[in-house]
């Protein structure tokens, strides 16, 4: 440990030597800033000591004994100040990202505040956003003024934590901000060909909001199966951008399906209870007992869906199942609430679950996973989406794809045939309002795109 710092010492003093004289105002300023005891005013000297100019002029100033004012003693202390003063040197950065893992105190030190410092911001946040609430992928950045710093760190996209403190203050300031939302509407269409990505790429759709549509339809539209060339779709959606213009968010407000000329229609509405919905024109809930698939139907899965190697086969008599290819390893999720009645080994099924649903004379069974989701076990409850299993190709499986059985009374039956409930409907008194609303939203959905063409 003392070894590593006389190498610090050496390694310090070898740098080239800032020149100023001893006289200057700043130096005095800094030296004696560091001998006093910890006041507000060394305090905010070394926090506000920010330009590298003036920290190198410190660490010059402490090891080139000569400029060195021998009145002023150096205490042991002083020079631990030294050595993390030198830190924030070399990493003089504005703004720190966190990364995963990553503690507040973490990007803070990065700030250049040393651990003291960032347990009084902590103190100050308290109440207003405590600093373990901080989430990786989210900034923090440090704003230094004549007489006063500024640590800001945004919350979400609508909230900003703000600290501050002042010069010749002790206790950090701490208050929430509100942050501006910008939001635009956006109108597409595609035609898919190839694959329901390829075409909203063309579209212009970006990858979350497509991901959003396919979760819209996932109660009607099995996209990992039932999807075929000529299939249509329109969005109009609204994307949300912060303060910094940066893209927060993408929420889709209405949308068609066509789907084997089969038109699906849906409305984003706030209820008067405040709960936000999907729902057809009609005013029915977009959701429903069960999802129309097991596999959540992805980029990436969907590379493998319309592969030929592996033919995906129907439901027939003698197969009991409809099977999903599918890469090993791609989620599969429970398709209704219910609770684990099997999670285990079965011969040729290999690693297989079943769930009982709250119609209990309705089960869900899953074949060959590779491994089963967290917590799956006998007895366990599951919520609809929820992960239950990865595809993979245990027991009797030539490759990897996922083995499903719908199950009435423990008898497999065609899913195609079970009646899906839909969840509460519009209320009656809210219904008026609601399809004012909808015709508008379909009304903008239908209207013509004018394309601009410079001739
Ligand atoms: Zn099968």
């Amino acid at each position: 440990m003392q070894q590593d710092f006389a190498n610090r010492v050496v390694r310090e003093s070898a740098r080239p030597s800032v020149s100023c004289r001893k006289d200057s105002p700043s130096s005095r300023f800094s030296l004696h800033a560091f001998a006093s005891k910890v006041s507000a005013s060394h305090r905010m000297m070394l926090l506000s000591a920010g330009g590298l100019l003036s920290m190198v002029l410190l660490v010059s100033l402490v090891f080139s004994g000569s400029r060195v004012d021998a009145s002023v003693p150096i205490t042991k202390e002083e020079w631990l100040e030294v050595h993390s003063l030198e830190k924030t040197v070399e990493h003089a950065v504005k703004k720190v990202t966190l990364k995963s893992g990553d503690a507040a105190a973490t990007a803070l030190g990065k700030l250049g505040f040393p651990f003291a410092e960032v347990i009084q911001m902590s103190k100050a946040s308290k109440g207003v956003y405590p600093l373990k609430n901080v989430r990786a992928g989210q900034t923090f950045s440090r704003e230094d003024e004549n007489t006063q710093i500024h640590v800001y760190y945004d919350v979400n996209a609508k909230q900003r934590l703000h600290l501050h403190l002042a010069e010749g203050e002790e206790v950090w300031g701490a208050e929430l901000q509100q942050r501006a939302v910008n939001s635009r509407q956006v109108r597409a269409s595609g035609v898919i060909h190839d694959s329901l990505f390829a075409a909203a790429l063309e579209a212009g759709i970006d990858e979350r909001t497509t991901m959003n549509l396919i979760d819209i339809f996932g109660w009607d539209i099995d996209f990992s199966r039932d999807l075929r060339s000529g299939d249509r779709f329109s969005v109009l959606y609204e994307e949300q951008f912060d303060d910094e213009g940066g893209m927060h968010g993408s929420v889709i407000l209405a949308a068609e399906f066509m789907n084997q000329s089969k038109s699906y229609k849906a409305i984003r509405y706030e209820l008067a209870n405040g709960n936000v919905e999907y729902f057809t024109p009609e005013g029915r809930s977009m959701r429903k007992t069960y999802l129309k698939s097991p596999v959540k139907f992805s980029r990436i899965s969907s590379r493998f869906s319309t592969s030929r190697k592996h033919p995906v086969l129907g439901y027939t008599r003698a197969h009991r199942g409809v099977d999903y290819a599918a890469s090993s390893g791609t989620p599969i999720r429970a398709i209704g609430d219910g609770r684990v009645v099997y999670a285990g080994r079965k011969g040729g099924y290999g690693r297989f679950v079943e769930i009982r649903h709250t119609n209990s004379a309705h089960s869900t069974a899953y074949a060959h996973l590779r491994r089963y989701g967290g917590g799956i076990k006998r007895g366990k409850r599951v919520k609809q989406g929820q992960i239950i299993g990865y595809v993979g190709m245990s027991g009797l499986a030539t490759g990897p794809h996922l083995h499903f059985e719908f199950r009435v009374r423990g008898r497999a039956v065609n899913p195609l045939a079970v009646k899906h409930a839909p969840a509460r409907p519009v209320p009656e008194k809210e219904l008026a309002q609601f399809k004012d609303v909808a015709s508008n939203m379909f009304a903008q959905l239908s209207a013509p795109l004018i394309a601009l063409v410079w001739e």
